[in-house]
């Protein structure tokens, strides 16, 4: 496919060491004969592809000098885009950036539309749907763990893992139209019990790929963490070495509305969204500060609840109130102060109180138990043993080294996967009643396209408008 030239800044606003304007397609080399003038002679029709060059932005128009620059050349196809490809970079400020963007629009090319670079990318097959979009989730990830799982994604990990489903599901759709267009041909029956199997494996694999999206929302948006326990128990301090634990604060993601209350940190490369954590450290309490009814409903809706208890203290109603409100929650209790030599919290107590809850013993004052704290979450992140979302067959999990695996981080592709899992369920209870081989392949077909959405194979030119415009202007 053979678009027009399109250009954009691809560096942020404002000063920085350099400023890239990036120009595609078929009119990149009239663009770079009309506004770049280079220092050593040879013009673009003697370059190589792939090379860059040095020399001096001119306008088209009156051969005035915008800036120094250099000229990065790359033919199609082997490019982002699959295009021609010239990049311009210029001294990143704000004017030469302009001005050669200026320069490259007079010559011919038009201003890309967002995303417009990697809808190119994929229209020209250079990526499918759930790689280009990891190109996003790559420039925001928010830990080391969300840019792993960000990085498996845009190197095909995910789309190899869907791919693999929907051909298992192909070959038995072909195995069904045989059965169901040639009923009395000798064709190897496929009994009900052997299909069975193969319907059971399919669901298996996209249950498994459900499952991953847990975990991938996880490292997409934080998980929603409170800090519970009665007044002086230690939650500010708890806090505060949380936040001295922690590698970096982590911006905000765009797009989302961000409560005054909550902030992000990434402790152990997982990211949490810490309730009031901005309150907490002006010496005031969640509690104090927002009121009961409203911790209640953060309580309601975090995924992990810190209950904080003062282990030189018995336990009171007030804990035992608030640990009985948690039972059977994603919870982890945590007895502070231990490193005072007093303790008076009956232990037998406690655990009779809050059942299989992790119990962790920790001085907020002194940073103990904090590592322990935070393999602890990074467990009930990747599951019990590392295995529930981890990855198999060969593929790391995504680990401390960042490692590969399928995880699922987007929303749209956790719907298409919910969408595909729940045919493969129809699926299963039609070959249980001894359904007609017709009802079957009507849910297979569905989980087959569902599949295909996520890898772009099956989506409408609407969604992809959608996807793309969610993109930066000159990604
Ligand atoms: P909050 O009301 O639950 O937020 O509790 P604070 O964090 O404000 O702490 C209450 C008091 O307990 C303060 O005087 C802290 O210095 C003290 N404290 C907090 N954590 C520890 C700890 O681990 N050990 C000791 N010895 N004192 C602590
Ligand atoms: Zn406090």
């Amino acid at each position: 496919m053979v678009g027009d030239t399109i250009a954009a800044v691809a560096t942020p606003p404002g000063e920085g060491g350099i400023g890239i304007v990036r120009v595609s397609g078929p009119g990149a080399r009239d663009v770079i004969k009309a506004v770049f003038f280079p220092r050593y002679g040879r013009g673009v029709d003697e370059w190589a592809s792939h090379t860059l060059h040095l020399g001096t932005i001119i306008h088209p128009d009156d051969g005035r000098e915008i800036d120094e620059a250099l000229v990065a050349w790359m033919v199609g196809p082997r490019t982002f885009t699959t295009e021609d490809v010239a990049e311009f970079h210029c001294h990143g400020g704000a004017v030469p950036v302009r001005e050669t963007l200026t320069a490259v629009l007079r010559a011919g090319a038009r201003l890309a539309e967002p995303g417009e670079f990697s809808r190119r990318a994929f229209l020209g097959g250079r990526l499918d749907l759930a790689q280009a979009e990891a190109i996003i989730e790559v420039i925001r990830a928010k830990t080391r763990d969300g840019l792993g799982a960000a990085l498996s994604q845009l190197e095909g990990q995910l789309s190899r893992r869907i791919d693999q489903v929907r051909a298992d599901i192909l070959a038995l759709l072909a195995h069904l139209e045989a059965m169901i267009d040639f009923p009395e041909e000798d064709l190897p029956d496929m009994g009900s019990e052997r299909l069975r199997v193969t319907v059971v494996h399919i669901g298996k694999q996209i249950g498994d790929l459900v499952e991953r999206s847990r975990t991938g929302r996880v490292l997409r948006e934080g998980w929603r963490t409170v800090i519970a326990g009665r007044p002086n128990v230690g939650k500010s301090s708890l806090m505060n070495a949380l936040l001295d634990e922690q590698r970096a604060i982590v911006t905000e993601i765009p797009g989302t509305t961000r409560d005054a209350i909550e902030e992000y940190i990434d402790l152990g490369g997982i990211p949490l969204r810490i309730v009031d954590t901005a309150g907490i450290r002006e010496t005031e309490d969640i509690v104090e500060r927002i009121g009961v009814e409203k911790t209640r409903e953060y309580l309601e809706k975090a995924d992990l609840v810190l209950v904080v208890l003062d282990g030189s203290d018995g336990l009171n109603q007030e804990d035992e109130a608030l640990l009985r409100s948690l039972v059977d929650r994603p919870a982890v209790v945590l007895v502070n102060k231990s490193d005072l030599a007093i303790r008076r919290l009956d232990d037998v107590r406690l655990r009779s109180l809050v059942g299989k809850m992790p119990i962790l013993s920790v001085s907020a004052k002194e940073g103990w138990g904090l590592q322990e704290l935070s393999d602890l979450i990074r467990s009930m992140v990747y599951g019990q043993d590392g295995s529930t979302v981890a990855g198999r067959e060969g593929e790391g999990p995504v680990t401390r080294d960042g490692g590969r695996s399928a995880l699922v981080t987007q929303a749209r592709h956790r719907e298409a996967l919910e969408r595909a899992d729940f045919h493969l369920r129809q699926a299963l209870e039609a070959v249980d009643v001894g359904a007609s081989p017709d009802f079957l392949t009507i849910d297979l077909k569905a989980a087959w396209e569902a599949l295909g959405e996520i890898t772009g194979d099956t989506v409408g030119e609407d969604i992809l408008d959608k996807i793309f415009s969610s993109f930066c202007i000159g990604k």
